[in-house]
């Protein structure tokens, strides 16, 4: 007898073979839009909390910052940056005097080297300009992908979305972007933020982050998503009142 054709290859693989599901986001389209403009009204114009004067330093400021945080990094580049502002100027000051520029950031070492060679590659491979594209910005010397997210979306002003600590933590803990990785969390934030709130989300989304849902107790009765938040560590269901927030730096650094 004739075996049944198949008509679809997937609907005969076995359970087992089949891809998992991409864990979803909890939230309804309008819920998103909702948490975002709360997001809005509190910081219409967030601002990352890196000091720099110009893309190149930013980046060099971003590259510094990992696995340290932004005040440490600010304290060391404010005479950095004062003594040099561009690939040119950071390579004639050398390897050494960056190093004790940065001495009080974790693996300073490894990151003046970096700041060297990401200066040279600048002045060799682009005139010593930041160039505004991801694939370019990761094959320099101690950039990655959310370094490259940071600048495109800070000195080029391009919807980015660059996951760190504080964003893969709210991404799983409140079900808006479940993910494993930070790869898997941006494409899914990507993938549920309205396109009119993707410039300023990850500012929006690490300042939550850093300042109320704070890692080892969110301090619901702050938030003024208590209302739609899914996590099951909330403590409150009551949204704090939405009001303009004093920028950062003045009240809450
Ligand atoms: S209610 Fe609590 S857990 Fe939910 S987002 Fe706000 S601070 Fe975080």
């Amino acid at each position: 007898m004739e075996k049944p054709k198949v008509k679809n290859a997937a609907r005969a693989a076995s359970p087992r073979a089949r891809p998992k599901r991409k864990p979803k986001s909890l939230y309804a389209p309008d819920e998103v839009r909702e948490i975002f403009r709360r997001f809005s009204v509190q910081r219409p114009e967030p601002k990352g909390e890196l000091e720099h004067v110009n893309p190149f330093t930013l980046l060099v400021a971003v590259v510094l910052s990992a696995q340290a945080t932004d005040a440490g990094v600010n304290k060391a580049t404010r005479a950095l940056f004062a003594a040099a502002d561009t690939p040119q100027k950071m390579l004639a000051l050398g390897e050494e005097t960056v190093g004790g520029h940065i001495r009080t950031i974790g693996l300073w070492r490894n990151k003046a080297k970096n700041v060297i060679a990401l200066s040279q590659a600048l002045i060799r491979d682009h005139g010593g300009e930041v160039p505004g594209d991801r694939d370019l910005l990761t094959k320099l010397p101690g950039v990655g992908r959310k370094t490259a997210n940071v600048v495109l979306n800070m000195a080029f002003g391009q919807p980015t979305m660059a996951v760190d600590t504080h964003i893969l933590r709210i991404g799983n803990r409140i079900g808006l972007a479940p993910g494993k990785t930070p790869d898997e969390v941006e494409k899914r934030l990507i993938e549920v933020i309205p396109g009119e709130y993707m410039l300023h989300a990850h500012h929006w989304l690490i300042l939550h982050g850093r300042y109320v849902c704070k890692a080892r107790r969110p301090e619901c009765e702050r938030c003024v998503i208590a209302d739609l938040c899914r996590a099951a560590v909330k403590t409150s269901t009551v949204p704090a009142p939405l009001t303009p927030l004093e920028p950062v730096g003045s009240v809450e650094a």
